[in-house]
This record gives C-alpha cells, sequence and structure tokens, in this order.
C-alpha cells in the first residue's frame, strides 16, 4: 500500500547465523562467490521462534542454551542453536537436504542421481522432480502414502515397508541429533515440533530412545501429550526434552513489529 511499510520475512534468516564452517559445501569455491551457492536452511522462522520459545519456557540461558529443534513435518529440518544463534541446520540450498521428509529423499550420494538418470534416460529436472516429490517415506513405500499417519496405520497392519520407512525416519533425526550435540559440545534441550513432532509421542519416544547414552530420559506419561508446550523428560534427564507448538505467523507477525517500530 503507498504510504505504508512493506517488511518482507526470510524463511532463511536463521541459518544465516551459521559460521563458513557449517554453511560451506566442499564443492570449489568459485560456485560461492559466482552464486551464492551455500546452506541456507528452511524453516528458519519455525526454528527461530521455537528455540527462543524453549528458553523462554524451559528456563535456560538465553545466552549460552544449547538447543536442538526437530521440525518434524511434512517437510522435516533440525537445527542447532546456541543463545539463538543458528550453529548449523539440516536443510541447505533448498529444502531437499537432511532429514528423510514426506516425498523428499533428503541427504543421498550425488551418484546416486547419475546412475539412475544414465539407466532411466531422465534429464537432472526430471530426477530431482523425483527427489522432490517421489522420494521420502512416500517413495520409500512404493507410494503408500506421504502422511506418517497413513504409514503407522500401514506399519500397524504388518506392511514391511511402511515399518522400514518410519524406522529410517527415526534413525535419520537420531543420528542429526547426535551430531548437532556434537557441533555444539554438549546440549541444554531437545525440542519436538510441527506435524508429526507434536504429535506422535510414538516418534518422539523412538528418536529419544536412541539418544540415552547422553542422559535423554523420557517421561512416559508427561510425552503423552500433543499440541502443548510441556516438558516431557524425567526430573532426571541430563537433556530437557520439551514439545513447543510452532508458530510461523506469530513469529512473522512479532518480525514485522519490530522492523516497523525500529
Ligand atoms: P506439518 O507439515 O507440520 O503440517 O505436518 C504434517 C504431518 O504431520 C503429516 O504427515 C501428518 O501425518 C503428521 N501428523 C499429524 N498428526 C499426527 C499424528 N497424530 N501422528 C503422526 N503423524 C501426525
Amino acid at each position: 500500500c503507498p504510504g505504508k511499510p512493506n517488511v518482507a520475512v526470510f524463511d532463511t534468516t536463521f541459518g544465516m547465523g551459521m559460521d563458513e564452517k557449517s554453511y560451506l559445501y566442499a564443492i570449489p569455491h568459485e560456485y560461492y562467490e559466482k552464486y551464492g551457492i551455500r546452506r541456507y536452511g528452511f524453516h528458519g522462522t519455525s526454528h527461530k521462534f521455537v528455540s527462543a520459545e524453549a528458553i523462554r519456557f524451559g528456563g535456560l540461558d538465553p545466552e549460552t542454551a544449547k538447543v536442538i529443534v526437530c521440525h518434524l513435518g511434512n517437510g522435516a529440518s533440525v537445527s542447532a542453536s546456541i543463545g539463538g544463534k543458528c550453529v548449523d541446520t539440516s536443510m541447505g540450498l533448498t529444502p531437499l537436504e537432511g532429514l528423510i521428509m514426506g516425498t523428499r529423499s533428503g541427504d543421498v550420494d550425488p551418484a546416486v542421481l547419475q546412475f539412475i538418470m544414465n539407466k532411466e534416460g531422465l534429464d537432472i529436472n526430471q530426477m530431482l522432480d523425483i527427489l522432490n516429490k517421489k522420494s521420502g517415506v512416500y517413495g520409500m513405500t512404493n507410494g503408500i502414502s506421504s502422511d506418517f499417519r497413513d504409514i503407522e496405520n500401514a506399519k500397524a497392519d504388518g506392511n514391511h515397508l511402511a515399518e522400514v520407512a518410519l524406522d529410517a525416519f527415526i534413525y535419520r533425526v537420531t543420528k542429526y541429533i547426535g551430531a548437532y550435540a556434537a557441533a555444539m559440545n554438549g546440549v541444554d534441550a531437545i525440542i519436538f515440533t510441527a506435524g508429526v513432532g507434536e504429535n506422535s509421542a510414538s516418534q518422539r519416544l523412538d528418536i529419544a530412545s536412541g539418544l540415552e547414552f547422553m542422559g535423554v530420559k523420557m517421561d512416559a506419561e508427561a510425552n503423552n501429550v500433543r499440541g502443548k508446550e510441556a516438558v516431557i523428560s524425567a526430573a532426571d534427564s541430563k537433556v530437557k526434552v520439551l514439545l513447543i507448538p510452532t508458530n510461523e505467523e506469530l513469529m512473522i507477525a512479532m518480525d514485522t513489529a519490530s522492523i516497523v517500530k525500529g
């Protein structure tokens, strides 16, 4: 509108906090110089909101808190931050990198692309379309669904591929949490958010069970909760585990208000 301030909030802003060692790909540096090819991270609005809210709700030190946020929905990503500043995040130049998602593959060996493209006569756009839209738990189950509830139901009905897809999803989330705890030399709190993270008590338990080595201990009863802020770890857990519903709209409104007010 004429005379009204215009504000754009970028979903990659949070990822701009990363150091060079996290955001640079190990490819010729000229591609960064010429084209800005680097890891940017997505879901930044969610990661920023949820990590700040975790510090507030969890009573953590706002300057030093080491926080890992698991944004697990149809799109899925993990972030590590210290005092709210992003240290690392699992999505890259595009949202394709990182976790297994509803229809996205997440991390794959790039040579897989070359092999499939040669065998099937695909061009790179068709191949990326497959990695973005036909992969993830949808692709792993031969197309049962990209919806995690359908995959959980298929697993309950004894479908082997659904079981493997869920196992692989959980396994990769657990690996990223372990890696990010090492990246920060510790972690104070692990947060679950977004569709799966806020609603699936069983997936939260399965992920946490792989983190017992670092003192994560869940409270099964407290974990029996959906869509509201809650501490879901046991009182003697070395790492706090929290459920924090994401609110990207509120974060955008808060950022807009602070920019407009100056
Ligand atoms: P989002 O992209 O954050 O809206 O999350 C959507 C995903 O959350 C879908 O794959 C849903 O199947 C999943 N989801 C929602 N509720 C549940 C639930 N109770 N158990 C497992 N997954 C769920």
